[in-house]
């Protein structure tokens, strides 16, 4: 039997663990987990270099609960440990054995996860005791069992296991009894684990049984994961309908989304996932089902700021990559330099794609376009680069329903709806029905006018208008048809200044509400069939009162 003390200080790390590794305890499990899946996959990679011939087909991890001996135990199959690797990789905490291993199979281990750091350890945080019970995989290996109690002193002795593999047997304490119950388990291996790329076991299959009228254990095993991900497959192997079933499984009980990205790249980092443009309703807070954070098919995270632009929060989805770090503390993954060019490298893929489907399905983008639009409009606003890309693919649509990008409705225009000044007018209504009559007139006129009631077109339009030094925005209902450099044919009875000045009067003095604000009679007619008057507003004034709703 050896006895020693854990070779990191003299005073007692655990409690310190317990406080601040993790805020939150149950990750746990997932490092547990994620260490037995680790040992697996290193199995596995010397099997491919044939420094290992036994049996491959059978890997697999096994969790269980004892509710009356008060124990967690996670089991598998794997490389397992000789005592000098326990010495070296759990006595001697702060030496991660997956990087010394990683470093002998440098090529086909990017599946080992080398990023947990203080993994093991975070198993006192729920602990009064761990055991570990592990033979190596190694010709002539002997059992090794190791115990330790929460002290920084150890027990390590011979102990007769016959399977390779590990055991880590968990004496959950008195506080932490909820990881006794089997339901809560298996939400947390839903959540952590149910990607994970190697089968665990969480008991057994349940069967109705009519006669006894309960549930009962069949031999098979419970398998709660999938160890193929949709994401991990060739995007050229994979249906639509595979993409939105995974979606559906993802987040059940939501409407199919109208779009998808499969993202792939090994260079100059690994990513692989899979965004879903989900159908947005009308507001910004539908956050709840957010894209959800991989490393190697562990579940991270699902709360993603600082990973993916503000904008990209509106996805859904997965993205799973080795190179975010898995720290304990969110403010250094927002902080790291890998997380950063992830964040520029999605954008990009996302604005990439938008544009390849803009123009190779041009149909489908302009049917999908109102309810895609808030979430392209944000982006614009939001990201500079994003915003550069999208100005290639962002649509305009008129009041006719007919959608025009935003170089071709230029185009359309720019013959026809100019002001004195040279600047290009681009018309545009917010109500259809209210705004009838300046519609009229306006199409009457030969204008075009386009329909901007989107939550964010406000700000939108500011933004081009910005952007294009000539253009401005003008709502129909606006001082402005008149000062269109007017088309030779149009003849519209029009009103002399001093006749417009008695209108105004006139109306100001029988409708309190008008002299509010500034407002002005551009119009009138005593055609039966026309619009009888037409009283406008200045544009600058009503679009100040808009955009102050957005600050
Ligand atoms: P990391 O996983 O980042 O290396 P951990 O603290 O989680 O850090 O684990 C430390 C080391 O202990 C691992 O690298 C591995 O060598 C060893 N280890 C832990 N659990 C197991 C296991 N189930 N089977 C074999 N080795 C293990
Ligand atoms: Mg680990």
């Amino acid at each position: 039997m050896a006895k020693g003390s854990i070779g990191v200080t003299t005073t007692n790390i655990f409690p310190v663990i317990k406080q601040f590794l993790y805020s939150d305890h149950e990750i746990f499990l997932r490092e547990l987990i994620s260490n037995a899946v680790d040992a697996i996959q290193k199995l596995k990679t010397l099997a491919n270099n044939n420094a290992f011939n036994g049996k491959t087909d059978d890997l697999k991890v096994t969790v269980k609960v004892d509710k009356d001996a008060k124990t967690l135990t996670v089991s598998d199959n794997g490389i397992g440990m000789t005592a000098d690797e326990i010495d070296k990789y759990i006595n001697q905490i702060a030496f991660s054995g997956a990087e010394e291993f990683l470093n002998k199979y440098k090529d086909n281990a990017s599946a080992i996860i080398g990023h947990f750091g203080l993994g093991f350890y975070s198993a006192f945080m729920v602990s009064d005791k761990v055991e570990i019970h592990t033979l190596s995989y190694k010709d002539g290996a002997k059992g090794v069992c190791w115990t330790c109690d929460g002290s920084p002193e150890y027990e390590m002795t011979d102990c007769d296991k016959k399977e390779r593999g590990t055991d880590i047997i968990l004496h959950i304490t008195d506080d932490d009894k909820e990881y006794l119950e089997q339901s809560r388990i298996s939400t947390l291996l839903h959540k952590y684990c149910r990607f994970m790329p190697v089968p665990i076991v969480f008991g057994k299959k349940q069967e109705w049984n009519k006669e006894h009228n309960k549930w009962e254990d069949t031999d098979n095993d419970n398998v709660i994961n999938d160890v193929e991900p949709l994401w991990t497959k060739k995007p050229a192997d994979l249906k639509d309908d595979d993409y939105l079933k995974f979606y559906h499984a993802l987040y059940p009980g939501q409407e199919d989304p109208l779009f998808w990205i499969h993202l792939n790249v090994d260079y100059p980092f690994t990513l692989t996932g899979i965004l879903y443009f989900p159908k947005i309703k009308t507001n910004l807070d539908i956050r709840k089902d957010r894209i959800q954070l991989y490393c190697n098919q562990v579940f991270v995270t699902d709360s993603v700021e600082g990973v993916v632009p503000e904008f990209m929060m509106l996805l859904q989805g997965v993205i799973d990559s080795p190179d975010i770090p898995l720290n304990v503390s969110r403010s250094y993954l927002q902080a790291d330099r890998n997380v950063k060019k992830i964040s520029t490298y999605i954008t990009k893929k996302v604005a990439e794609r938008l544009e390849e489907i803009s123009s190779k399905d041009a149909e489908n983008f302009e049917k999908k376009w109102r309810d895609i639009k808030i979430f392209i409009e944000y982006g614009m606003l939001s990201d500079e680069k994003f915003c550069d890309r999208a100005m290639k693919f962002a649509l305009l649509e008129n009041i006719s329903g007919k959608y025009y990008k935003l170089d071709d409705y230029k185009k359309l225009i720019e013959a026809n709806q100019t002001d004195k000044d040279g600047n290009l007018i681009y018309l545009y209504a917010t109500d259809k029905e209210g705004q009838y009559s300046f519609i009229k007139a306006a199409t009457d006129k030969g204008y075009d006018v386009l329909m901007m009631d989107g939550e964010l077109d406000t700000p939108f339009m500011s933004m081009l208008e910005q952007k294009n030094e000539k253009s401005r925005f003008v709502r129909i209902d606006a001082d402005v048809l008149d000062n269109l450099v007017k088309k030779e044919d149009a003849k519209q009875p029009e009103l002399t200044d001093e006749q417009k000045n008695i209108a105004s009067t006139l109306f100001k003095s029988q409708i309190p509400a008008l002299d509010k604000c500034e407002f002005y009679v551009t119009y009138a007619s005593l055609n039966p069939n026309d619009q009888p008057v037409i009283i406008t507003q200045s544009e600058y004034m009503r679009r100040m009162k808009e955009m102050a709703k957005f600050q």
